[in-house]
């Protein structure tokens, strides 16, 4: 979708990933009408990151912003996000990492089910939630419920307007966009530092309103969990570094164990991308 990758840090270390424990598949699901998604040597899953503390209180120079059960980072970040230059948000689709991790963002939130919390808390998975607020405004307390688990609230807007790159200007865009900024911070006790555009679709103005906002990055995807199954847009399994996308939909449930097999498969563990990009 998008063809500008900032270059590669170059903080990167010779830092192994502890994670590599990640160990030998509990049965993972066949992903409906994907067979090539499965891998018979799926590796086993650790729980979580906390049994190996000692382990990671060796190597975990990283921040790890306050929140209760929030997963702390078991390894060095090999990517930095680079600056706003010219006024303009960088645009990520993809980290460039060798880590084997893989980064899950939930969007809109328009169906707020027990089920998509309890799911996440289960596999003890923190997410990138981009919220509309015309979409969550209903019920902005039910997600604090993820942010309690680890999982940061960014911006998708007041509007989800799909066409704003299109039919508005500069200035109808940021007011669109420094709105979520507002009642973020108001529902939610933080500035969100990521963006992502409704629809996917960017272009120069929405680039410079972002950054004119406050915020640090706009956020697409290069894969996604929709209707069940995982669609990409390159090859035919998870790579290190991927964003998922997902939303709050009924059909949440399915999407996630989409996703969970795909990454259980690809032997990633699942890190906070805020966490990654040290934008918590
Ligand atoms: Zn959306």
């Amino acid at each position: 979708m998008c063809d500008h990758h900032p270059s590669t840090a170059s903080r990167r270390t010779a830092l192994g990933f502890l994670g590599a424990s990640l160990v030998a598949g509990l049965g993972a699901c066949a992903v409906p009408g994907n067979q090539s998604a499965e891998s018979p040597t799926a590796a086993p899953r650790t729980v979580g990151l906390s049994p190996s503390s000692s382990a990671s209180a060796a190597v975990s120079p990283t921040p790890s912003p306050a929140g209760p059960g929030r997963l702390r980072n078991p390894f060095v970040p090999d990517f930095t996000l680079p600056p706003i230059q010219g006024g303009l948000a960088p645009v990520i689709t993809k980290i460039p990492t060798k880590h084997p991790v893989v980064f899950l963002t939930i969007d809109d939130g328009l169906v707020k089910s027990p089920e998509s919390v309890r799911l996440l808390a289960e596999n003890g998975y923190p997410a990138t939630l981009f919220l509309t607020s015309n979409t969550v405004r209903d019920n902005p307390a039910f997600f604090k419920a993820f942010m309690a688990q680890g999982s940061l609230v960014e911006n998708h807007t007041v509007s989800h307007n799909v066409n704003m790159t299109t039919q508005w200007g500069y200035q109808r865009q940021l007011d669109d966009i420094a709105g979520m900024q507002d009642f973020a911070l108001q529902q939610y006790g933080r500035k969100p530092t990521l963006f992502r555009p409704p629809g996917g679709t960017y272009s120069t103005a929405m680039r410079q309103a972002v950054a004119a906002a406050g915020l640090k990055a706009i956020v697409t995807w290069e894969a996604k969990a929709n209707a069940g199954r995982m669609d990409y847009q390159y090859g035919n399994s998870l790579r290190p570094g991927d964003i998922v996308l997902m939303h709050f939909r009924p059909e949440f449930a399915a999407d996630f164990e989409a996703f969970r097999s795909a990454q259980v498969a690809a032997g990633l563990e699942v890190v906070l991308l805020e966490d990654f990009l040290d934008v918590a």
